[in-house]
């Protein structure tokens, strides 16, 4: 199910992740003996329709990058499911391996790591086409590979550069274009501005939304800033030590925060207007995240949270449609 500005629709589900955990080893002495668990996701559910973005925020530590890493399929988890266009992504076969990688991209924050330095840029971004459409000719591929650099704001003399002659915004460009070259359905998104200047951001957020629009593309958006979240999702859902919080249609979870931890986060967030700013109630919490080895039983946020009653003690909070499409995972909102 999805929100639109005619109301409630019915979408059919692109990626669906089903109970998600997953859990690494702590090992000790010679012969390695586990002795503990990070429970880096612990039971996570959430479900990416078609053109659709979906952003996962928290600090980190949280999960969220974990659960990207489990969607491309670089981690095996612990336990759950994830299913694309419904098949589950762990139980392909190798000519459904090739499908889902070129239905499924990835953007990552330092475009300089992603790239290859020794390669130019139309290598770069031709590679994929080369890999998955081995009939196909250079004339095509180079065709494909300038249409979609003029698309994404590089000028062709860009092209026979190395990546690192350019600057960070034009490197990122280059890795979206390889990111979209294959015309995926699902691109993670992982903290893809934050190693940009602020001046850059804008228009590499800008080229995304235009990308997803043209394209009709899904993103799962990995992320601890707050605004550009805002400025991008249809959907946000807040993770807390392994946990969904809170999960909800963007503009709703940014107007009407329900769980003390979203509040918390949100009301850090510094507004342009002095007056707006004085005028934000802070919501504080105590201290440090715990560690993930150890989460505190009951609600893992009560040492921290200043609304901590016994019960958060003793009993985990479920994550309940507390409002339509607006689910959160705390008990002031469990007894309605
Ligand atoms: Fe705070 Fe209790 Fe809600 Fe957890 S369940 S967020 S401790 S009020």
């Amino acid at each position: 199910m999805s929100q639109s500005r005619e109301g409630w629709v019915i979408k059919v589900p692109l990626l669906e992740v089903h109970n998600l955990v997953k859990y690494f080893p702590l090992r000790k002495g010679l012969l390695g003996r586990i002795v503990g668990y990070v429970k880096a996701v612990d039971g996570v559910s959430f479900s990416i329709s078609e053109n659709e973005t979906f952003s996962l925020v928290g600090e980190s530590g949280s999960g969220k990058t974990t659960i990207a890493r489990c969607v491309l399929g670089l981690l095996k988890p612990t336990s759950g499911r994830i299913v694309f266009m419904g098949k589950d992504i762990f139980k392909l076969s190798k000519e459904e391996i090739r499908w889902y990688r070129r239905n499924v991209q990835a953007v990552f924050q330092n475009p300089f790591l992603s790239l290859n330095p020794r390669m130019k840029v139309e290598d770069i971004v031709a590679e994929p086409l080369k890999v998955h459409y081995k009939d196909m000719s250079k004339e095509e591929i180079r065709r494909r590979v300038y249409d979609l650099l003029e698309k994404v704001g590089l000028t062709a003399d860009l092209a026979k550069r190395s990546p690192y002659d350019l600057s960070g915004g034009q490197a990122q460009r280059v890795a979206i274009a390889r990111a979209v070259i294959l015309k995926p359905k699902l691109i993670v998104l992982d903290e893809p501005t934050s190693a940009l200047d602020v001046s850059v951001q804008a228009q590499i957020l800008n080229l995304l939304v235009d990308l997803k629009n043209e394209l009709k593309l899904s993103y799962l958006m990995i992320s601890h800033d707050l605004s550009v979240v805002r400025y991008i999702s249809d959907w946000v859902a807040v993770m807390y030590l392994g946990k969904i919080v809170e999960l909800a249609p963007a503009e709703e979870l940014f107007e009407k925060p329900l769980h003390p931890y979203t509040q918390a986060l949100l009301s850090s967030v510094p507004e342009p207007d002095p007056r707006a700013m004085r005028a934000k109630k802070r919501i504080v919490l105590r201290g440090e995240p715990p560690s993930a080895v150890n989460p505190p039983a009951g609600c893992r946020l009560h040492p921290r949270c200043p609304y901590a009653s016994e019960e958060c003690k003793k009993e985990e909070p479920k994550l309940v449609e507390y409002e339509r499409g607006h689910w959160v995972a705390c008990h002031l909102y469990t007894h309605k």
